[in-house]
């Protein structure tokens, strides 16, 4: 049963940024609802007032410039998905969204949205701390600007302070040579992960060594990871099938999973040593062909 509370639709950043100050933590942000409204059916929210910024137009938009690409928070999983400059030059995250949910969930629910859910299993944050994403938040005192890695802080806990609001995604653009690959194992199609891994590979010129790495693990520890002992592995060495396993091996190890009806924590780590290496394979392949 959902409590009553107070509905403000505002129109624009400001008035809403102006409404969370007015009413600190008596209020809530909801945007399209797909994960906040479950936990107030379930009663475990119960806001007195709510600040709707679906209306945030000002908020919903995809840029790419010559620094990157930026997606307004406001943006539905079903745009990022369909954009044409997303699937041409950050096919991964056109991918990860095809995967996530079914496509009534991701004509409403946000990117932004999602992120600010701060749930271990989430499709977009994995794959946005392998592009090396910020986020940028507003509040009555400014904005800042929060590297994805550090924004999720627990399980459904994220660095947001009372009166702050997600407004914008950065992912830098790619360097040259760099490849980007992300999956999830899930029992049920469409459903969470039960295991997560993106990577992203860049190669040197013209050596075929692995300059940079990023291997990001979600659902296997209280918020998205980066493996970094496994990315070291890796770093600064042509890649081959034995050091891709090793990675695998090592990166289970930085893992804190869960046992719960999906999977048994010891499933999940060997999820993660069978995942890693493919997904790196596969940054790999499409860093040889950037
Ligand atoms: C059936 C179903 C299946 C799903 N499957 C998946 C899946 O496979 N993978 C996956 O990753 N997710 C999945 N989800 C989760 C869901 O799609 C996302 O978490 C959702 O898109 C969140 O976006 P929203 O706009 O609906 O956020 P809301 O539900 O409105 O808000 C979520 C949280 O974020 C806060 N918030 C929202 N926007 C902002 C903002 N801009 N600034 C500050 N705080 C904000 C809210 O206060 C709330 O705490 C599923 C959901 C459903 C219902």
């Amino acid at each position: 049963m959902i409590k009553d509370f107070e509905h403000f639709a505002p129109k624009t950043l400001e008035e809403a940024l102006a409404l969370l100050a007015k009413y600190g933590d008596d209020c809530k942000v909801i945007c399209g609802g797909q994960s906040l409204l479950i936990l107030m059916r379930q009663g475990l929210v119960g806001p007195k007032y709510m600040v709707d910024i679906k209306g945030l137009t000002e908020l919903s938009y995809i840029k790419d410039g010559k620094d990157g690409l930026k997606i307004g928070a406001t943006t539905t999983h079903r745009t990022v998905e369909k954009s044409a400059v997303i699937k041409r030059k950050y096919p991964v995250l056109a991918e990860m969204e095809k995967r996530l949910a079914s496509i009534q969930t991701r004509n409403w629910g946000t990117i932004g949205g999602n992120i600010c859910h701060g749930d271990p299993a989430g499709d977009p944050a994995p794959v946005l701390i392998a592009l090396n994403a910020t986020l940028t938040v507003a509040g009555a005192k400014g904005t800042r600007s929060i590297p994805v890695e550090k924004f999720s802080l627990d399980y459904f806990e994220v660095d947001l302070k009372d009166g702050e609001l997600l407004t914008e995604i950065t992912i830098p653009a790619p360097p040259p040579r760099t490849g980007t690959a992300y999956t999830k194992f899930n029992v049920i199609e469409s459903d969470l992960a039960t295991a997560s891994v993106a990577a992203s590979v860049t190669l040197g010129s013209g050596d075929g060594v692995c300059q940079d790495v990023r291997i990001a693990l979600g659902a296997v520890a209280p918020t998205a990871i980066r493996a970094k002992k496994a990315e070291k592995v890796l770093k600064g060495k042509k890649i081959t099938d034995a050091l891709l396993e090793q990675a695998g091996a090592v990166a289970a190890t930085e893992t804190e999973p869960i046992s719960d009806i999906y999977a048994s924590e010891e499933y999940r780590r060997e999820l993660v040593k069978v995942l890693v290496p493919r997904m790196t394979k596969e940054a790999l392949a499409r860093a040889k062909k950037a």
